[in-house]
């Protein structure tokens, strides 16, 4: 559980403008949940639908599929698959969006994706409700307000800036309207929660309003019994690893000859057959993400890849004889120290992939007996999404016990690339999405 910050208000008190530069500073997620309520709004605007006929707008909320996603630090609404973060920012999307969060269905909808997001990261979440009913729990909670007319003029400017031709009149009757909307409906209207703050930013520039709100924050999370872990955690930084490092010609050579022989040994030992070898590629630096059955893994693994691999073993393994460490060695194995959130092994992986060579990882941690394939660890994500690496997912199928003859077949699935799924962040919820991706991938390649 992550460090909550309740941010509400009435419409245009600057809220977003506000959370955004409270969340930079403080390295947290800034979750604008108006902009769920305007997605909403767009997508039943978009059907024909009139935002206040809530009978025709309740079933389209089965076709919605709204989240968040994060990139270049700005977070992007994507509804059914499309970016309508711009789109959603219109005086018609906003007055449609104030009429359809009256809508308890809407609300209902929205509900757990708020709160799921709430439960995994610190984050600052901004609307109307925020502390009331969705965060109750909130470790801190602002109520950001200003005059009407106040609001109106900065709405205003902001409208005319970006080209639209509302008069600072209509923008303040909108508001009116939004405030009304807003603080009338029967189900979550806004109001202060009890255990709020006031912020009225009436006379307070934007600075001044950011520096009043950090100093809340950090007075009211200082000293608590959970002050260790209320750090701000500082994401790690990414670092694309440049693919197309060559390996000298003479380990690749004699890599080659390495693969043939044990490939003809393994053949001649094993039914073993490959499925998707065109999904491997020929170059170095990827990530093969597999399940785990037996000691064997890492040479099924690399046997098909021209480049070679390295893989992280555990720790206990180099310590058994010096035969065996040097065996494990001269296979790409590094050691990983389990349980203790070894960063070094972080490093070390990156290292390996700019070196230009693969690295196997098996998220899962440890063999699966059965052949399920279990929930995986976030680590294969955070390897892939600070080097920006593809992640070749991997299944490696046999029954019972590994013996002479066994039927194994290897399949490899399609690359997975983080900057095509636009994770360039190692933020936690994207970092989760990531590995979720992963291993229902590894899944569907296993029966
Ligand atoms: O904050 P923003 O103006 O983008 O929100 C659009 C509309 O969504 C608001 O007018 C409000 O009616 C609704 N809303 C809400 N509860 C929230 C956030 C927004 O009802 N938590």
């Amino acid at each position: 559980m992550g460090i909550n910050i309740a941010l509400d208000g009435p419409s245009g008190a600057g809220k977003s403008t506000i959370a955004k530069m409270l969340a930079k500073k403080m390295q947290y997620v800034y979750v604008d949940t108006g902009a769920l309520y305007r997605s909403i709004a767009y997508y039943v605007i978009s059907k024909g639908v009139d935002p206040k006929d809530s009978d025709s707008v309740v079933p389209l909320l089965e076709d919605v599929n709204v989240q968040l996603t994060y990139a270049d630090d700005a977070q992007h609404v994507m509804l059914n698959g499309e970016d309508v973060s711009d789109k959603i920012r219109t005086p018609e999307v906003s007055m449609g969006a104030s009429v359809v969060s009256a809508i308890p269905a809407v609300r209902e909808f929205l509900f757990a994706l708020q709160q799921n997001i709430a439960k995994e990261n610190n984050i600052i979440m901004d609307g109307r409700d925020i502390g009331t009913v969705v965060l109750p729990n909130a470790d801190v909670k602002v109520f950001l307000t200003a005059t009407a007319e106040e609001r109106a003029n900065r709405r205003f400017k902001e409208l005319s800036e970006k080209g639209d031709s509302s008069t600072y009149d209509e923008v303040l009757r909108d508001i009116i309207q939004r405030d009304y909307n807003d603080t009338h409906r029967e189900i979550a209207p806004l109001k202060k929660a009890d255990d709020a703050v006031e912020v009225d930013s009436t006379h307070l520039s934007l600075e001044e309003s950011v520096e009043e709100i950090y100093k809340i924050i950090t007075e009211k999370t200082a000293g608590t019994k959970q002050e260790g872990k209320r750090k701000i955690r500082q994401l790690p930084k990414v670092d694309p690893v440049v693919k197309g490092k060559k390996l000298s010609p003479v380990k690749m050579f004699f890599y080659r000859i390495l693969g043939l022989i044990v490939m003809g040994i393994f053949k001649m030992y094993y039914n073993l057959s490959f499925e998707g070898r065109e999904n491997v590629p020929t170059d170095g630096s990827n990530i093969f993400a597999s399940n785990h059955r037996s000691y064997t893994d890492p040479v099924l693994i690399a046997l098909p890849t021209r480049v070679p691999c390295t893989y992280m073993a555990k720790e206990e393994l180099f310590k058994q004889n010096i035969f065996f460490k040097w065996l494990i060695t001269a296979f790409g194995a590094f050691p990983v120290t389990r349980g203790n959130g070894d960063t070094a092994v972080i490093d070390t992986s990156i290292e390996k992939l700019n070196s230009g060579k693969n690295l196997v990882i098996f998220p899962e941690g440890t063999r699966s007996k059965d052949g399920t394939v279990g929930k995986g660890k976030t680590g294969v994500a955070l390897i892939a999404a600070l080097a920006q690496v593809p992640v070749i997912p991997v299944g490696i199928n046999f029954e019972g016990k590994l013996k002479f003859r066994k039927k194994i077949i290897v399949r490899f699935g399609k690359p997975i690339s983080p900057e095509e799924l636009n994770i360039t962040s190692a933020n936690p919820r994207e970092l989760k999405r990531l590995k979720g991706i992963i291993m229902d991938e590894i899944t569907k390649l296993v029966y």
